[in-house]
């Protein structure tokens, strides 16, 4: 008896063994018992202008039981959200807005307290809870902004220059917006305080117009529009009736080369895939590359006319709109040309009038063999189509040094250059950068007119 007891008992005490081992298994394994904490993003760290939303992102696999937030000043807490209603979102936003009716907090910091609880059985039912507090410094002073100099006008698909003062003690960024979705940022120019920022008007836009913004770290903003006048220019449209000759030559030795044409063996289609696609994907390699501009101060920006070839006549103009028929049907296809092709000799020498870094130096599709200098400020420069090119990505180049050798590389019929310009990633009109007269009155006299006043 007592043994059959004893087997009996220690059957039982299996059973429960196996039963919890079990049910452990089953909870570390679990969905409903998963032991992640909530993960909180903030979009705020260590100042706020007690104006613009905190927001809160919470992420968790079980979804959230509770939410809370806190601000708590020296001499009260404000509870700004209490949230208890559970539920299984995974991922949560949330908006931290100053206390109502509380708009200036005479206080120099708050702290801000935020716990997030999931919907997780683990920890005995309680769930996992995320706890973060943070020191939130409250400055409600926007930037001092002020525009110092800046260039009279601006052509339609041209260049300009402004220069303003800004003063802040927790500055993030000073930047010019534009009515065309393009953002360009200013450099600490000439001294402590000031800031410069080229500017363009990219030959597609009807109208330019630019807005400096100057921003701290609380997340006030000065803003003042530039007072440039504007200059249209009516740019060439030119219509070009493709040859049987030209696709079955050029467009089909292309073809042979760009992944972009892989498959396609109809001409036409082959030359639309060059003239639009593999321009587009080229472009976006020479945007990315030039749209850097530094944040180190830069104590002057004298840029001497480009000349970079001896001799070279104009072939083909700035942002020629060309657009295509074939046997008799119209716009087939359609592009910006958007460089100066210049043509000289065969394997003429190419010269960098002004000194800069290299930042780019490899065949680019219809571009060719191409070489890219930076010449500081958001001004770059670009020479397609060479032969052979003598200056490697990050080499310096003296001003006047030749880089490169003239050629018919990429998309080219005959032996060219095609000289690009841009400012911040937008190609402007060569001819402005090329021309000393309009170089003094629209760039260097301003910048002589800005550190005049100087302090
Ligand atoms: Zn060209």
């Amino acid at each position: 008896m007592s043994r059959r007891g004893n087997n009996g008992s220690s059957i039982v005490g299996w059973v429960v063994s196996i039963a919890a081992i079990g049910a452990i298994g089953f909870m570390m394994m679990s969905p409903r018992f998963e032991r992640e904490d909530p993960k909180v993003s903030i979009s705020r760290m260590g100042y706020w202008n007690f104006n613009d939303p905190i927001e809160v992102s919470v992420e968790d696999a079980s979804g959230l039981k509770s939410f809370s937030a806190t601000l708590v000043g020296p001499h009260e807490d404000w509870s700004i959200i209490d949230d208890t209603t559970p539920s299984t979102v995974t991922k949560r936003h949330f908006k931290i807005l100053p206390p109502k009716g509380v708009r200036n907090p005479e206080v120099a910091s708050v702290e801000m307290k935020i716990e997030a609880t999931d919907n997780s059985l683990w920890g005995l039912f309680m769930g996992n809870t995320t706890k973060k507090t943070m020191t939130l410094v409250i400055d409600q002073r926007a930037p001092f902004l002020s525009i110092t100099a800046n260039s009279y006008k601006i052509q339609k698909g041209g260049s300009a220059i402004v220069i303003c003062k800004v003063d802040d003690p927790q500055l993030e960024s000073v930047t010019v917006e534009t009515n065309f979705g393009k953002t360009f940022v200013a450099q600490p120019f000439y001294k402590k305080g000031y800031y410069a920022s080229l500017l363009a008007w990219p030959v597609q836009q009807e109208t330019f117009l630019a807005t400096i913004v100057a921003r701290d770290k609380a997340g006030n903003e000065t803003r003042t529009s530039v007072p440039v006048r504007l200059k249209d220019h009516a740019y060439k449209v030119s219509k070009i009736e493709l040859s049987d000759q030209f696709l079955n030559g050029k467009i089909a030795q292309l073809a042979n080369v760009y992944k972009q044409t892989i498959g396609v063996s109809d001409r036409l289609e082959q030359f639309k895939i060059i003239n639009e696609t593999v321009r587009a994907d080229n472009e976006k390699v020479i945007h990315g590359v030039t749209s850097k501009v530094s944040s180190k101060l830069i104590s002057d920006f004298r840029p001497v006319p480009f000349y970079p070839l001896v001799n070279g006549q104009k072939v083909a103009d700035f942002a020629d709109h060309r657009i295509y028929s074939y046997k008799g049907k119209e716009n087939v296809s359609s592009a910006y040309h958007m460089g100066l092709d210049l043509a000289s000799v065969q394997q003429g020498a190419i010269k960098s009038s002004n000194a800069g870094t290299t930042v780019f130096s490899q065949p680019n599709g219809i571009y060719g063999n191409l070489p890219i200098i930076d010449h500081g400020l958001g001004l770059y420069t670009l020479y397609g189509h060479c032969s052979e090119v003598h200056v490697r990505e990050k080499d310096h180049v003296n001003g006047g040094q030749t880089i490169a050798k003239t050629g018919t590389s990429g998309y080219a019929m005959g032996d060219h250059l095609h000289f690009g310009v841009l400012v911040q990633g937008i190609e402007v009109r060569p001819e402005e950068w090329m021309d000393s007269q309009w170089i003094h009155d629209n760039i260097t006299s301003v910048i002589d007119a800005a550190k005049s006043v100087m302090h």
